[in-house]
């Protein structure tokens, strides 16, 4: 593997002035290297500096890497969903209604759109996990990724996908009542070109969804360097809610809404990097483990719904609609 890596001008403003907020390494892929976290001095959007040439960034996206394979996840809350006991049905059910009452969305809630089938884009659909859980009688998938060992696997869920970067040949102007993109402008090198695209593609009253980690939650302050989200290389922008709806604005669309998401995933992993970072090895495995089980998962499903609840869960989800 031979890197090659640049310094870059901000994506949004294109200042190359910044302020250094703390290093970080890869803690997912554990490849070499130390980067900058920085914030633009112009206009506040935080990258990582430096970042991999283009050309290489596949290097730092192993096979396994997280939305490519379907391995088990440290803090599963699917394991929560699947669980039966009387007791915890009665729990889950009083948790459903606190949130529902209190306006929490489940995450990826998409917002109501009244034509039939609505036809739904997922750029970024990696192998397919989300578009698969979607109702094929209610939604027209299509599915747009990177990877092509990714989107093999999509077609087995008989999706229908396309490959970047040659997708934007095969859609007419307008053609999606709705396009989400769940973490993914994050890793892109052009995020305002991609959404301006993407806008492209979308209909006139149709809505985008999008996801981001929150760079400005209060976790992310304090964990720093040891920060799950943080994902350096591989995140080359580092998002708040205020330059991510700059980002929108500047591509054309209007945010009607913020979300964030009842996650506990970015909390729980980075307690565990610091856990990992003190050497504690053994104190790691016991609280992974803890995590693993029935009782750790509903823990972590009640945790997210508190976070989502105080705007801390550190991922946020973004409504537009074409400005
Ligand atoms: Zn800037």
């Amino acid at each position: 593997m031979n890197n090659q890596f640049e310094f870059s001008p901000c994506p949004l403003c294109n200042s190359f002035e910044f302020d250094l907020r703390y290093t970080a390494q890869d803690l997912i892929a554990q490849t070499p290297g130390i980067y900058s976290v920085v914030r633009c001095s112009a206009c506040g959007l935080s990258r990582t500096q430096p970042r991999p040439l283009e050309s290489c960034i596949s290097n730092f996206y192993p096979s396994n890497y997280g939305p490519y394979a379907k391995r088990k996840l440290v803090v599963d809350e699917k394991k929560y969903r699947s669980n039966s006991s009387t007791w915890i049905l009665v729990l889950k059910e009083v948790l459903k209604g606190m949130r529902r009452s209190l306006g929490v969305h489940p995450q990826n809630t998409l917002p109501i759109v009244k034509t039939s089938p609505v036809k739904l884009l997922d750029y970024g659909c990696a192998s397919g996990g989300y578009l698969n859980n979607l109702d094929r009688a209610k939604y027209q998938l299509i599915g747009v990724d990177f990877s092509a060992d990714a989107l093999d696997d999509a077609k087995k869920l008989g999706l229908t996908v396309f490959c970047e970067p040659v997708a934007f040949s095969h859609f007419e102007p307008g053609s999606f009542d709705i396009i989400t993109a769940w973490m993914v402008l994050e890793h892109l090198y052009d995020p305002i070109g991609t959404l301006r695209k993407l806008r492209h593609w979308l209909a006139e009253d149709g809505f985008i969804m999008i996801s981001v980690p929150d760079a400005s939650a209060l976790q992310r302050k304090i964990f720093r360097g040891l920060s799950y989200d943080n994902h350096v290389p591989n995140h080359l922008i580092h998002f708040d809610t205020k330059s991510i709806k700059r980002l929108m604005n500047v591509a054309g669309f209007k945010v009607v809404e913020v979300r964030w998401q009842p996650n506990s995933r970015s909390l729980l992993l980075s307690v565990r990097n610091v856990l990992d970072a003190c050497h504690l090895g053994r104190v790691s495995k016991t609280y992974v483990n803890i995590m693993d089980t029935r009782l750790g998962s509903l823990a972590a499903y009640f945790l997210g719904f508190v976070l989502a609840l105080i705007r801390q869960s550190a991922r946020i989800e973004i409504i537009a609609k074409k400005s």
